[in-house]
C-alpha cells in the first residue's frame, strides 16, 4: 500500500489550499518515501473548523457508541501494525521491529484502554447539608472541553498520536493533529484507519506542516479549547507562554534526562542489556532514554565492560533489514547536535568507552556511545542529547545516587536496578520523576500516567488523568 499522498480534513483527502508539498525521505539513506501536502494556517482553519461542527455530534453521542468506533480503530491498528510498522521506520530511521514489537502495540493498548472508558466516565453526587436553609443535592458531570489542538513529534509518531487521540476522542472531544514534518506517514495512515473504522467527519483531522507557521496557527486559533504538546523544551516554553496569553489548558510532555540507577546487588549482565534497551533503542531519540546511569562504585568497571559490550553488539543499518538493530539519526541537524556533545564529552574530560561517529557513508549513523568517568556537572550528564550517548557516573551511597537523580532539570521518568525490595521502594519513593521503573522499563502503561515537571513539562497524558484533562467538572444544584 502506498502511503498517503493527502491531509485528512473534515472526512476528505485534501491537497493544501494554496497547492503546496513536502517530501517525505527516509533519513537512512535519503530515499523518496511520499509527497504530502504541506498544510498553511488556510488549512489549519478549515480543520479546526471541521472539528469543530463535528464536536456538536461527537461530544452528544451515546459513550457506548464512541468506545466501539474506537475499539474498531483499534483493531485496524492491528491489522495493519506491518505497514504502520514500516511506515514510521523509514520515515524515522529505526530498526522496524522496534514499532512493531514496541510503539504500536503500545498505541493498540491506548486505543482499547480509553475504549472502555467512554460509557464510564461519572462525576460526583454530593446530597445536604442544606442550602441557606433549604435542603439540596448537588451533582457534577464531566463536559468534554471541546475541539484539541495535538502537535506531535517526530520520534515516536504512532503512538504519542494514539495517547492524544484516543483520550480526546473517548470523553467527546474532536481532534486537530499536527505531525512533524518529517514523519507524518504514520499518522496520516491512522487517519485512513479513522475514516475506516467508521469515524464521523471531522472527528479526527490531520493537518502536516511547519511548527512555525501551521503549529503556530493551531497554538492561537480561537476554536481549540485545549492544546496538547509533545517536543522539545524549547518549543514547549514558547506554546505555554501563548497558551496563557489565551488562557488555554495545555498538557506539555517535553524532555527528559532519566537517571538509570544501579545498586551494587543488581546482576550486572541482565542489567547491562536492559539499561542499553534503555539508551540506544530508537538511536537514543526518546524522552524517557536512560541517560545518565548512576552505577555503584563497586560495580562501576564491571558494568561499563558490560553496557559497552552490549553497544559494540549493535548493528547499524538500514530500517527495515531484520539483522538491523541500530538506525539513523532523524536528520543532519540532529547528527550535527549528538556529535558536537561527544566532542562536548571529550572535551570535559570524560572517557569514550566505545561508539562516536560511524563511518562517512549515506544516512545520519551514530554509533552507541558509551562515556565513564562523568560527573553531574557536565553538559552531557545535564542536557538532553536526544541520541545514544550513555553517561556513566559512579556513585558510593544510596543517598548520593537519590540526591545525582534528582540533580536535573529533567524529571520524565527514572529505573532503579536492585534485588532488595525495601531499597527499590525507598529509592523511587525519594526520586523526583513521573514514572519509576524497578528492575524494569518500557513503554508506559496507558492505565497509569506519563508526564513530568520543570524542564520535562506539565500535566499529565494516559490515565485518568488524561480524561480529567480533556474534560472539565461541572457542578449542578437542586434545591429541593
Ligand atoms: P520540537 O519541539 O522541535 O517539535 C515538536 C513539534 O512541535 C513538531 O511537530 C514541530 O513542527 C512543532 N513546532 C515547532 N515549533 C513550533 C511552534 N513555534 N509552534 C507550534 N508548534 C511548533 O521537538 P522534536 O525535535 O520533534 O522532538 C524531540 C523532543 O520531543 C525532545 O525534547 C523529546 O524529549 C521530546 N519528546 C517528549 C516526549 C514525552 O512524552 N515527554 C515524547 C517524545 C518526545
Amino acid at each position: 500500500m502506498s502511503p498517503q499522498s493527502k491531509m485528512f480534513i473534515g472526512g476528505s483527502w485534501r491537497d493544501a489550499q494554496d497547492g503546496r508539498t513536502f517530501e517525505v525521505r527516509c533519513p537512512a539513506d535519503g530515499s523518496h518515501l511520499a509527497t504530502v501536502p504541506l498544510a498553511a494556517p488556510a488549512d489549519l482553519h478549515a480543520a479546526v473548523e471541521a472539528a469543530s461542527n463535528a464536536f456538536q455530534t461527537w461530544s452528544k453521542a451515546p459513550g457506548r457508541e464512541r468506545g466501539v468506533l474506537l475499539n474498531r480503530l483499534a483493531d485496524l491498528v492491528e491489522r495493519d501494525i506491518e505497514i504502520i510498522a514500516r511506515l514510521e521506520a523509514l520515515e524515522i530511521g529505526r530498526p522496524v521491529a522496534e514499532p512493531r514489537h514496541v510503539d504500536i502495540p503500545s498505541a493498540i493498548a491506548t486505543l482499547r484502554y480509553y475504549a472502555g472508558w467512554a460509557d464510564k466516565l461519572d462525576g460526583r453526587s454530593l446530597a445536604g447539608p442544606d442550602h441557606f436553609g433549604r435542603p439540596a443535592h448537588s451533582y457534577t458531570t464531566r463536559v468534554p472541553v471541546g475541539v484539541v489542538g495535538a502537535i506531535l513529534p517526530w520520534n515516536a509518531p504512532t503512538m504519542i498520536a494514539a495517547w492524544k487521540i484516543a483520550p480526546a476522542l473517548t470523553v467527546g472531544c474532536t481532534i486537530v493533529i499536527k505531525p512533524a514534518v518529517e514523519a507524518p506517514l504514520a499518522v496520516l495512515h491512522l487517519a485512513r484507519l479513522a475514516e475506516e473504522a467508521g469515524l464521523p467527519a471531522g472527528v479526527l483531522n490531520v493537518v502536516p506542516g511547519h511548527g512555525q507557521d501551521v503549529g503556530n496557527a493551531l497554538v492561537q486559533h480561537p476554536g481549540i479549547a485545549k492544546l496538547t504538546f509533545t517536543g522539545s523544551p524549547h518549543v514547549g516554553k514558547e506554546i505555554a507562554r501563548k497558551a496563557a496569553e489565551l488562557l488555554r489548558p495545555v498538557t506539555l510532555e517535553l524532555g527528559g534526562k532519566a537517571p538509570q540507577i544501579i545498586f551494587e546487588d543488581a546482576d550486572i549482565e541482565s542489567t547491562a542489556f536492559a539499561v542499553s534497551l534503555g539508551i540506544f533503542s530508537n538511536q537514543g531519540e526518546i524522552c524517557a532514554a536512560g541517560s545518565r546511569i548512576l552505577v555503584h562504585r563497586s560495580i562501576e568497571r564491571a558494568f561499563v565492560r558490560s553496557l559497552s559490550a552490549q553497544a559494540e553488539g549493535r548493528v547499524l543499518g538500514n530500517p527495515l533489514d531484520v539483522g538491523t538493530t541500530m538506525g539513523s539519526l532523524i536528520s543532519r541537524k540532529q547528527y550535527d547536535t549528538v556529535t558536537g556533545y561527544i566532542d562536548q564529552g571529550l572535551a570535559e574530560g570524560a572517557v569514550l568507552e566505545t561508539g562516536g561517529r560511524a563511518p562517512e557513508g549515506p544516512g545520519f549513523f551514530v554509533r552507541p556511545t558509551v562515556f565513564s568517568g562523568v560527573k553531574n556537572d557536565m553538559r552531557i550528564a545535564r542536557e538532553e542529547i536526544f541520541g545514544p550517548v550513555a553517561a556513566v557516573i559512579a556513585f558510593d551511597t544510596e543517598e548520593e545516587a537519590i540526591a545525582l537523580a534528582n540533580d536535573s532539570a529533567y524529571s520524565l521518568s527514572a529505573n532503579i536496578w536492585t534485588r532488595d525490595i525495601s531499597r527499590g521502594h525507598r529509592v523511587a519513593d525519594q526520586v523526583r520523576a513521573g514514572s519509576v521503573w524497578v528492575n524494569g522499563g518500557g513503554t508506559p502503561d496507558p492505565r497509569t500516567v506519563w508526564g513530568g515537571d520543570n524542564m520535562s513539562g506539565i500535566g499529565r497524558e494516559l490515565g485518568v488523568a488524561a480524561l480529567h484533562s480533556h474534560t472539565v467538572e461541572k457542578a449542578i444544584t437542586i434545591l429541593l
